[in-house]
């Protein structure tokens, strides 16, 4: 049922990675350690998603830092792999779209992104009119926060000057992004572009383990249909 309440959305946060934009298939935290000898992917992108490196040299730098001396070959890959993530996202369709339909019914528009500086550089790239229509922008780079803390979430919705109630968050991961919306009292759409990789979080909002989504899309271009959004456009 969608009641009075459901009347007061006022912002539209996306999630960018496997929401907006598609890229390649491993992570660049994983590259690296293939790279690294008994540092983990996980404890890479600790350093590299919540820090503001604005060049390869000073990734370098970070993990040695924090793990030490990289091999020569180590600092090769990262060097290739910054050009690589540099240019490697691509629009999904509808993407820039959904977004633009969202924010000339009048909404807010923010991303809310878990993302390293060269492939944010590649989403200005893919989607330049996004970015620029956007009201608020918080990245895990800047922020030095990763979801599935709240404390990003928290963040955009005070730089966009509403509550959590007033927002709808939007984006593919149930766990990252769903969830902690939830937690915080926004309202989310679930992309289930990629039910494969959601299957767990499915099976335990299927046995009442976790709320569910206020609505589940298949594809970011049926996001302006919802029911949610309906209103909005009389
Ligand atoms: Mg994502």
């Amino acid at each position: 049922m969608w009641n009075g309440q459901m009347m007061q959305v006022k912002a539209a946060i996306f999630d960018i990675g496997a929401t907006l934009v598609t890229g390649p298939p491993v992570a660049p935290n994983k590259v690296i350690a293939k790279y690294m000898e008994g540092v983990t992917a996980a404890e890479i992108g600790s350093v590299i998603m919540t820090t503001d490196l604005r060049s390869p040299d000073r990734v370098c730098k970070a993990l040695e830092d924090k793990f030490g001396c990289l091999s020569k070959e180590a600092a090769v890959e990262i060097h290739e792999l910054w050009r690589s993530q540099a240019t490697a996202a691509q629009a999904l369709d509808g993407a820039a779209q959904t977004v633009l339909a969202l924010k000339s019914i009048g909404l807010k528009i923010g991303l809310l992104s878990d993302i390293w500086n060269p492939y944010y550089a590649s989403v200005e790239r893919a989607l330049p009119e996004v970015v620029d229509t956007a009201d608020a922008i918080v990245l895990s780079c800047r922020s030095g926060s990763r979801k599935p803390s709240l404390d990003n979430f928290e963040f955009i919705v005070e730089q966009l000057g509403i509550e959590p109630s007033e927002s709808v968050m939007i984006g593919d991961t149930y766990t990252h992004d769903i969830e902690p919306a939830l937690k915080l009292g926004m309202r989310a759409v679930w992309v289930l572009a990629r039910p494969d990789r959601e299957s767990e979080s499915i099976i335990r909002i299927l046995n009442g383990e976790c709320p569910a989504p206020t609505a589940t899309v298949s594809n970011i271009s049926e996001t302006p249909t919802i029911q949610l959004f309906n209103y909005l456009t009389f």
